[in-house]
């Protein structure tokens, strides 16, 4: 069970914002819900930005009462909407946003996002001294510091949903299915899917299978009476790698059919656990910030709610676990 650092019942802060930014990930709103109604019970005024770092230059700043994040917690995506916004590479641009939250009397900014919405928030704080704090929001489960990040978890349970779909369909027509999950650069969803969903093969970007070994593993299976597989590919960063497998699989002779799961990993109700994983970092960061904290992420470690500095956090990479790519072909074979 996860454990949170001691809550704090007083603040050294009047006044704090939150907002989304990047990519969206279900359990973004439970996040949201969390630090409004925490900041708040510590007598903080809160408010929220609404379309990231976009929406801070346009001032679309509001304050948040406890009923205005009534009824989100089960919602997907994010009530704040989210955006991308190139002007936030610009040193004079993070300037005028922190101008911006100070003339609104607001103290410190909690971002909820990936790592480079932390990047964005790290050099805010450092250039001008705004505190600011992240909150890990995103399906890929791509952040270091942090064994999870709010998203993931739905992200999975959605793409093995599909797979037992697809898998009754496989099975009835007898064929190999590729199925193609999100990760550009990471398999953290190829492998928990591929595991989950009792794949056949799983192709993840850290470790790339050569075809013929693609190959053999179907071999193998029909000839100890296999007639359907499934094939969980995380898409890698050219798209349509799945469609130039099922071209490359088809020259050897095999048909086989490719379903791209996109951006139904993104959405939807999030999960118990990305419900609870949310309400619990989103609190956390408040509590952290209220206690004088910043410039840096909440993160999960050993089940622990720990702070971790955004210079730990922001473009480290974070490793797959070799063991488990071992033990999916294990259980696969
Ligand atoms: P994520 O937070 O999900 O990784 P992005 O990488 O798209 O998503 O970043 C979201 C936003 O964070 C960007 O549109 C930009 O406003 C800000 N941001 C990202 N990288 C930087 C950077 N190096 N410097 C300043 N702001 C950045």
């Amino acid at each position: 069970m996860l454990t949170m650092p001691s809550l704090p019942t007083r603040t050294k802060i009047k006044s704090l914002a939150v907002l989304t930014s990047g990519g969206d990930a279900p359990g973004m709103n439970a996040a949201i819900r969390a630090v409004v109604r925490y900041g708040l019970s510590l007598g903080c005024e809160v408010y929220g930005v609404y379309k990231g770092y976009s929406g801070l230059l346009e001032g679309q700043i509001v304050p948040l009462s406890a009923s205005s994040v009534a009824n989100i917690i089960q919602r997907g995506g994010t009530i704040l909407k989210t955006d991308r916004c190139e002007a936030f590479y610009k040193r004079s641009v993070r300037r005028e946003a922190a101008h911006i939250l100070r003339r609104k009397g607001i103290d410190g900014l909690v971002v909820i996002g990936g790592d480079g919405s932390f990047t964005g928030a790290h050099l805010m704080e450092r250039e001008n001294g705004f505190p600011t704090i992240g909150v890990p929001g995103t399906i890929d489960n791509d952040i270091a510091g942090t064994e999870d990040t709010i998203g993931f978890d739905t992200a999975v349970n959605t793409a093995i949903d599909a797979i037992d779909r697809i898998r009754d369909t496989a099975s009835s027509h007898d064929r190999i299915f590729l199925v193609e999950v999100m990760g550009r650069s990471t398999g953290f969803i190829g492998l928990d899917v591929g595991i989950g969903g009792g794949a056949e093969t799983i192709l993840v970007p850290e470790r790339k299978l050569p075809l013929e070994e693609v190959c053999d593993t179907v071999e193998r299976g029909i000839k100890r009476g296999k007639t359907s597989s499934i094939i969980v590919v995380s898409e890698g960063e050219k798209p349509g790698l799945s469609t130039r497998l099922a071209a490359d699989l088809a020259k050897r002779g095999y048909s086989a059919k490719v379903c791209i799961l996109g951006h139904t990993q993104r959405g939807g109700s999030p999960t118990a656990h990305d419900r609870f994983l949310a309400s619990v970092l989103g609190a956390s960061a408040v509590a952290y910030l209220c206690g004088g904290r910043s410039n840096a992420m909440v993160g999960v470690q050993n089940d622990k709610v720990t702070l971790v500095p955004f210079k730990n956090v922001i473009g480290k990479e974070k490793k797959i676990r070799d063991e488990l790519i071992t033990l999916a072909q294990i259980l696969a074979s």
